[in-house]
């Protein structure tokens, strides 16, 4: 590592992620997931939290390789069926309102030679296996938060023309530390500025309560309903003990969940996105009434068609998420092929699940009242990025007027 201060960024980070991602406090349970090239930062997270005041700190050891292993010959029984005492142990975290940091450095190709069919056979079976965490995750239930750390193979694939793994390492960790605030003088003060400026334009949008809007780029002609009492969220969130976290860092975006049933026309991607261990470009999805009745990809058809089988939900939208295009993870011009970035380098949509929170009095509401309301139920949830320079959107009032919202990817 030539990276100048590295180790003392290192820690800087790491008491970011315990401090503003989860927000530790006394007595609280965590729940680290985190790859093993990771060790250095594991263990300062792990300090930095009991620091904080922890109960304890479990961490989930994760490997590329060793998933990739399994995923492409273990017993099809370990595909399709999660056994009851990983079941038990995540609904464990679930019941104590554990605190969960997901550090995420995965190669985005790390499961390319992989059957598609089998990974996406053990992603519905762990999908199935996992509900409740999904559910408490999307509800707010419990606090969680979405770093990044530079691992290897993620490195070489963003920096190929960099000489040397080192290299290629440092300049992720490099962006890793700008776009998270661990350059500036005071990182947690910079964060708590920053929620501001973002909670603020999501207050601007709640109290506008658009009944619809309209993308137009190239390759692009969409109209995604709001659902009534619908709410827009940025940066933090709070948990349902009240307590405030930061679900993702970085992060750029405003967002809320689209009308499950109202939701036409045609929209492509404009980044490549990594999901399941493949890399896909140059998508596109024509939508009926709320579902994908569509759909092609330049590179990774057959995994995109895979995850739209998902369930009924996963051929419709979650999520809408606006990201001005000045915003600084696309100014720095990096594909990143990792949704934590690149979402926030772009307007995106997800596919498959709704977040509870985004509907008023939603948290509380059952899975059939969350339906009701418009938002749409999945096992799934993948963003997948639409925004560029050309994109111009336009908030529709339920009155018919139209107000210019994005104009060349930028807030009008
Ligand atoms: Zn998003
Ligand atoms: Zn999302």
């Amino acid at each position: 590592m030539t990276l100048p201060k590295f180790k003392e960024n290192l820690e800087k980070y790491a008491k970011l992620i315990a401090a503003v991602g989860v927000n530790v406090s006394h007595n609280h349970s965590v729940v680290l997931n985190i790859a093993v090239e990771q060790q250095e930062l594991a263990r300062l997270i792990v300090q930095e939290a009991y620091q904080l005041g922890a109960a304890e700190v479990i961490v989930q050891w994760q490997d590329d390789i060793i998933q990739k292993e399994f995923l492409s010959h273990a017993a099809d029984k370990f595909l399709t069926t999660i056994p009851a005492y990983k079941v038990e142990e995540v609904n464990s975290f679930v019941e104590k309102g554990a605190s969960r940091i997901s550090v995420v450095s995965s190669d985005p190709d790390a499961l390319a030679t992989v059957d598609p069919h089998r990974v996406a056979v053990y992603q519905q079976a762990s999908g199935k296996a996992l509900f409740a965490l999904r559910q408490a995750t999307q509800a707010n239930k419990m606090s969680w938060t979405v770093v990044a750390a530079a691992g290897p193979n993620w490195a070489a694939k963003v920096f190929p023309d960099l000489a040397s793994p080192e290299e290629q390492v440092d300049a992720l960790w490099d962006q890793i530390f700008k776009t998270t605030r661990i350059y500036e003088t005071d990182p947690v003060a910079a964060w708590q500025a920053h929620d501001a400026k973002l909670a603020t334009k999501a207050a601007e949008l709640n109290q506008e309560q658009f009944d619809a809007l309209h993308y137009t780029a190239p390759g692009t002609d969409l109209t995604i309903g709001l659902p009534k009492n619908h709410l827009w969220e940025g940066a933090g969130s709070f948990n349902s003990r009240g307590e405030k976290f930061m679900a993702n860092m970085p992060t750029e975006e405003v967002f809320t969940a689209p009308d499950r049933r109202r939701i036409d026309g045609v929209v492509s991607s404009t980044k490549p996105l990594s999901y399941a261990g493949n890399t896909l470009t140059g998508m596109k999805f024509t939508f009926e009434k709320g579902k994908v009745v569509a759909v092609s990809a330049e590179q990774g058809q057959e995994v995109l068609e895979k995850l739209l089988e998902t369930d009924a939900g996963a051929k419709s939208l979650g999520e809408v998420a606006l990201v001005p295009d000045p915003s600084p993870i696309s100014q720095s011009g990096i594909t990143f092929y990792n949704t934590l970035f690149d979402e926030n380098a772009s307007n995106h949509l997800a596919l498959g699940s709704a977040y509870a929170f985004s509907l008023k009095g939603g948290t509380t509401m059952s899975e059939e009242e969350l339906e009701a309301a418009g938002l749409n139920r999945s096992q799934t949830h993948v963003d997948f990025m639409i925004g560029s320079a050309k994109m111009n959107i336009d908030g529709l009032r339920s009155d018919g007027t139209i107000v210019p919202l994005f104009r060349n990817g930028d807030w009008a």
